[in-house]
């Protein structure tokens, strides 16, 4: 039988690659609102993995299930490191067009390699007994001239991706998954979430 497993997200396009990442894994993917919950979190934590367990604890507690939670964000270098863990809360108010022409205008006198940054993914896992898991990957590119591309969500059209020639948001969700921090850092946790449960878990990383 599946396992039932809430993931700490309200956002829906995070949420839809979720899915998409987790179909072949052997657990049933409920949202919050799915579940049943609407915790109340406060992010205070200073890196992805403590704000990624601060979610992923606050819905273990309210359903007692298998509970995942991401954080993530985009590191820019030149800007040392911002918008980082507060990449959600970046400008507030404002809708991600202006986010993203604001980031540019800010990499003004940063050319080629000083413009690298990444978007961080790191996941974090309660399990029924309370044992934590946490994978992170990285997704690596250059803050763009011009926003490019209608995919994704979020700061995706100003990653540009050298290898590919294109932004974040000008990849298919196919494409972005397969390559995205998401994307690697969810397949890393379905391995290690697989020898969690089948308890053959003991090369994992465990806090
Ligand atoms: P979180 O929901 O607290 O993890 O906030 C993550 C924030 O980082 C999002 O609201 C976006 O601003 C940004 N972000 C994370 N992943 C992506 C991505 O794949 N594309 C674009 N922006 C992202």
């Amino acid at each position: 039988m599946k396992e039932k497993t809430v993931f700490a997200t309200g956002n829906a396009g995070k949420m839809k690659e979720i899915r998409m990442i987790l179909a072949d894994a052997d657990v049933e993917v409920l949202s919050m609102k799915e579940a049943g919950i609407a915790p109340d979190i406060v992010e205070n934590g200073t890196t992805f993995a403590e704000n990624a367990l601060i979610k992923a604890r606050a819905c273990a507690r309210l359903t007692g299930l298998l509970a995942l939670a991401d954080d993530s964000g985009l590191v820019v270098d030149y800007l040392n490191g911002e918008p980082g863990v507060y990449s959600a809360r970046y400008l507030e108010n404002e809708p991600y067009s202006v986010k993203n022409r604001v980031l540019i205008r800010r990499m003004e006198g940063a050319d080629g390699a000083k413009r690298s940054a990444r978007f961080v993914c790191n996941i974090a896992a309660v399990l029924p007994d309370g044992k934590v898991l946490h994978t992170q990957a990285v997704m690596e590119g250059l803050i763009a001239r011009e926003p490019a591309g209608d995919g994704g969500f979020g700061y995706d059209p100003i990653l540009y991706l050298p290898e590919y020639g294109k932004t974040s948001a000008e990849l298919t969700i196919d494409e972005k998954n397969k390559i995205s921090h998401r994307g690697k850092a969810l397949e890393r946790m379905k391995e290690a979430l697989k020898a969690a449960l089948e308890g053959n878990d003991e090369d994992i990383n465990r806090k």
